[in-house]
Order: C-alpha cells, then structure tokens, then sequence
C-alpha cells in the first residue's frame, strides 16, 4: 500500500475542515485534506447551507408575489417548473464546490478523495472510491467529519420518507408533506415545500417550535407560519409510521395522551443531527467520544490525543457552519502554537424562514433561568418606517442588557433580513460594547438596522418612533 507524510492532515472538508486546511496553508504549513466527496464543501455545501437556502430564497419569491396584493399588485399563480428549479440549486452546488477545488489547488492543498480511518496516533489509512487504499502519516491531524441526520426509530425504509438530504434533492412537490421536528430544518425545509404548493404539516415534541429560542420572537413567526401550513402539532409525538405503496400512515400521541391517525402523500424527518464518530478507528488512536458521541475537545479543540484536533460538527454543539470555521482556524493556531481558545461570546444563530429569526450571546431565556439581573430593550417593528414600506412590520428587536453595567450581552431579532441584521449583535456582544454605544452609532435610514438603536434608545427612555417613558430616566 502506498504511504504519503503529511505535516497537517485535515480529515473532512466541510466548512470546518476546508476553512482549517486553507488557513493552514496560507500560514505556510503543508497541508493534505481528505473527503469522501469529489470536492471540499461538506454537509454545508453539497445537502445542507447552500441548497437550503437558495430553495429558500424561491420560496420567498412566491410568498412576496402573494403578499403584494396588499399594495395593489397580484400575480397570477406561480407555475412551478421543478425540475428547473432544481437544476438551478443543483448548479450553485458543483460551481461552489468546484470553486473550493480549485482553492485547494491554488493554495498548494493535495486534497484526496476517500473516507479516512485512523490506524494509530499518527497514521490514517484512506479508501478511495476505486476501492484502493493509501496510508496517510501526519504530524498533525484535524477531524471535521460533521453529522448526519437522527432516524425516528422503527420506521421502515421507503421512498415516501425523506431527511433532509433527501429532501433538498426535490424529486417531486408531494400533495401532502408530514414535517417532524419543529426545529431549524424542519421549518426550513417545511417552508420550501409549503411555498412551492404541499399542503405541510408539522409535528414537534416539545411544547413550542425552535426551542432554543426566545418565545416572544417564535410566536411572531408561529403567526405567520400558521398561514402557510396546514397545521402546527405542539407537544405531540408521533407513535407509529406505516407506509403503503402510495402514502405513510403516521399515528400521533397528543398531549393529553390521545391517540390519532393521518395520511399523507410524503413525510420528512427532521429530529436533529449526531455526531460522524464512529467508523474512524479512534479506538486506534488515543481519541475519547463523549456519551452522546462528540469527540472530547478542550478549548483549543486538541483532542485527548495530542496530536489530533477536532472542529465542526463531530465536537459539539451548535451545530453551525461559522461555528465550525472558526474553530478550524483556532485549532490552526494551536498547532502553530499561538496563544488561542475557542471561547466566543456570541455565536449567531439564523433560522431562515420568512420571517428570520436570529440571535446570539445570551438569550432573555437563559438569563431568567440563570437569574442574570438584565434588561430587555425591545423596538417593535410596527414603528419602523423601512419595515412599513417593506410591508412586514411583524418583526421585533431586543437586545439584552446587564441591568448595571449597561453591557450588551445578547440580542435577538425575528423580522425579513434578521440574519444579515445579527452581526451588529455579535460584534457589541464581543466588543463589550455598552447600550450608550449602540444608541450612538449612527444608522443608514430608513433601514431595519435603525431598529437596534431604537431598541438601546429605549433603553433609556427615549426611542424616537415609541413613547414608552421610564419609571427612571437613565443618565
Ligand atoms: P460537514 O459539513 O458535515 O462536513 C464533514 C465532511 O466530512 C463531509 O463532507 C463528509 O463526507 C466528510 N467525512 C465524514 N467522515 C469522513 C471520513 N471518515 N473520511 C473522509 N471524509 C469524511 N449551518 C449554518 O451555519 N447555516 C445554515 O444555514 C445551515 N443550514 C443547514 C441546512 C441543512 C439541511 C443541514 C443538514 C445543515 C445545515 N447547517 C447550517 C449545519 C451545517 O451544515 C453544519 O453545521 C456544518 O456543515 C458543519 O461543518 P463540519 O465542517 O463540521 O462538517
Ligand atoms: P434541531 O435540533 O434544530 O430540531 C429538531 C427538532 O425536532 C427539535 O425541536 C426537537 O424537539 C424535535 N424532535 C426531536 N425528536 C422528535 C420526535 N420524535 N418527534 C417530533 N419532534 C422531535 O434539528 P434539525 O432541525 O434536524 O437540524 C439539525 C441541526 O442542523 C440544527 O440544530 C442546526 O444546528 C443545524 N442547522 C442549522 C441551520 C441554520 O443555521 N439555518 C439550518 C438547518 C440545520
């Protein structure tokens, strides 16, 4: 068996181990980056971020079509060409992923196709697709193999059950679509296909949708959501799926522990993601799982064994993208042996739906339950002059503030255009900024940005567009 060396070895080239191999090679290491795929991109690029998201973006034309009856304007139906549609998401895929290869090559990164399995601390062996293998030495190795979907137990395997990676692929619009899990992909994708004409129910097991999230903001998105699907089932759980030729019989347990019965033409599961742990021989090298399967990091992301990181998805939670580069580039650092950790304040969080809905650093929930002595500062968007004239005064925006030292320690926004909103929150979140600064900051008008500074304005008492008076006015 042939056998390459390696000073860094990047197992994964998701968002996490791409960002990680390119920022390695850019700091003069030499670097080998391997993945199943043809291309570095991930779950991110080839089944999850980006088709999601330009689905999205066609669901979000035709809900725009629809609304502009209110200032007059009124399309005829939309005719759906699916397989167009797809082609187009299809096409954004292998130009990205392409693109990425190409930055692999230029950087000088050898990137190898084939899943990798550790044969001890300092060696990898490699299976390309032609079924032959290759022994890969390194130095150093960084794991970013992500996760994969969660099943529902005892449900059978069939074409009328989909995942999300399923899903994205858009064979067909069913007439009717089961979604189970009210969480990220779930609304996500439920959207997608409520847009392009099935009839969308959803089912989630916890009393409300999202749960991570504030529930001031959820029920100004539960309100809209409940105008494009057929029916939002809260603290349900499903019982038994059956499926014939043509549907899937699923049985439902209500809250009060009663049972019921529906058809529906497809159903998609979408229960939360696990960690890609097993199956790498990290038995053969020294590298510790925790009991729900992530590997075991410390703040720089190194392993138990000390030659080996690990980033992205296979080290815990969020489960996001930017959360993954980012530590692919501290876990760089660490083997550069620079001073760094991974230990961020505020990780942006983005559902995109219509309305988005985005946050980050400490949540109005979390600091009740940690009883933090904060302030809620929120700006309604029913007073924003850019959220009328985008016809969506829905939104709101909060930001939550240390009630003494005035620090900005979260913020949260649900509204269009939430997800490019929530930087201005990451950066006073990390900046340490103070509710005085975000007022003071000069914002674009008329934009939805203005909302953030209304929200520090109230604050102290005098947001412009609100009368709210405090019972003491701040200095
Ligand atoms: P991944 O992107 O999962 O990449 C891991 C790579 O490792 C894969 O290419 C895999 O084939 C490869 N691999 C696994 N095992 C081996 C092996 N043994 N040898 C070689 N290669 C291997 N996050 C966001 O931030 N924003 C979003 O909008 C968003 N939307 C999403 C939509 C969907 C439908 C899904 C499913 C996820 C979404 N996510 C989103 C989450 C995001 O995709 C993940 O957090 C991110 O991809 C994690 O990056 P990663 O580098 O850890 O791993
Ligand atoms: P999730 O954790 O976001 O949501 C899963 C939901 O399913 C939860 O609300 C949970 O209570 C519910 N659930 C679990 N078991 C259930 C059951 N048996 N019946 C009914 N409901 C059940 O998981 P996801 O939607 O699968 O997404 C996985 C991860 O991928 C997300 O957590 C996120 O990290 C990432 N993601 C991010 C984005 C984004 O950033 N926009 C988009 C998609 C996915």
């Amino acid at each position: 068996m042939s056998e390459i060396k390696t000073q860094l070895l990047v197992i994964g080239a998701g968002p996490g181990g791409y960002a990680a191999a390119f920022y390695a090679a850019d700091s003069g290491m030499e670097v080998t980056l391997v993945d199943t795929e043809l291309h570095p991109g991930g779950v991110c690029l080839y089944r999850g971020c980006i088709p999601s998201k330009a689905l999205l973006h066609a669901a979000k034309v035709v809900s725009e079509s629809r609304d502009a009856k209110k200032f007059g304007i009124v399309f005829n139906e939309p005719a759906i060409d699916v397989d167009k549609l797809r082609s187009w998401k299809n096409d954004i895929v292998s130009k990205m992923t392409g693109n990425l290869g190409l930055l692999a090559k230029s950087r000088k990164v050898t990137f190898i196709q084939g899943k990798a399995t550790f044969v001890d601390s300092n060696t990898v062996k490699v299976k390309r697709p032609d079924s032959s293998s290759q022994n890969v030495r390194f130095e150093y190795a960084i794991l970013a193999t992500g996760s994969r979907p969660i099943l529902l137990p005892n449900v059978p395997d069939s074409p009328l059950i989909l995942n999300s990676t399923t899903g994205l692929e858009l064979q067909t619009i069913p007439s009717s679509l089961l979604v189970v899990g009210g969480g990220y992909i779930g609304l996500e994708l439920g959207t997608v296909y409520a847009e392009l004409g099935s009839e969308v129910s959803v089912v989630e097991m916890t009393p409300g949708l999202l749960p991570g999230a504030d529930r001031d903001l959820v029920n100004v998105l539960e309100k809209r959501l409940k105008t494009i699907f057929k029916s939002i089932m809260l603290g349900t759980k499903v019982a038994k799926v059956e499926t014939t030729a043509k549907n899937v019989k699923v049985t439902f347990e209500n809250p009060d522990g009663k049972t019921s019965q529906q058809t529906y033409d497809k159903i998609l599961i979408a229960i939360g993601r696990k960690p890609n742990s097993s199956d790498l021989g990290l038995e053969n090298a020294k590298v510790k799982v925790t009991p729900k399967g992530f590997v075991q990091v410390d703040l720089q992301r190194r392993t138990t064994d000390s030659a080996i990181f690990a980033i992205g998805d296979v080290a815990g939670e969020p489960m996001l993208a930017h959360k993954a580069s980012h530590e692919g580039r501290v876990a760089v650092d660490a083997i550069a042996g620079k001073k760094t950790a991974f230990e961020p304040k505020a990780i942006p969080a983005v559902v995109f739906i219509d309305p988005e809905i985005a946050w980050c650093g400490l949540t109005e929930t979390q600091a009740r339950q940690e009883n933090r002595a904060i302030t809620v500062a929120k700006f309604p968007w029913g007073a924003s002059g850019r959220a009328m004239t985008l016809n969506r005064t829905d939104g709101l925006t909060k930001l939550i503030l240390d009630t003494d030292t005035q620090r900005v320690l979260g913020m949260a926004i649900v509204g269009p255009g939430a997800g490019e909103l929530i930087a201005e929150g990451v950066l006073a979140v990390e900046m340490g900024a103070v509710a005085e600064d975000v007022k003071l900051a000069i914002h674009p008008h008329p934009t939805t940005s203005e909302t953030i500074m209304e929200a520090a304005e109230s604050f102290f008492g005098h947001a412009t567009h609100i009368y709210r008076p405090r019972k003491e006015a701040k200095k």
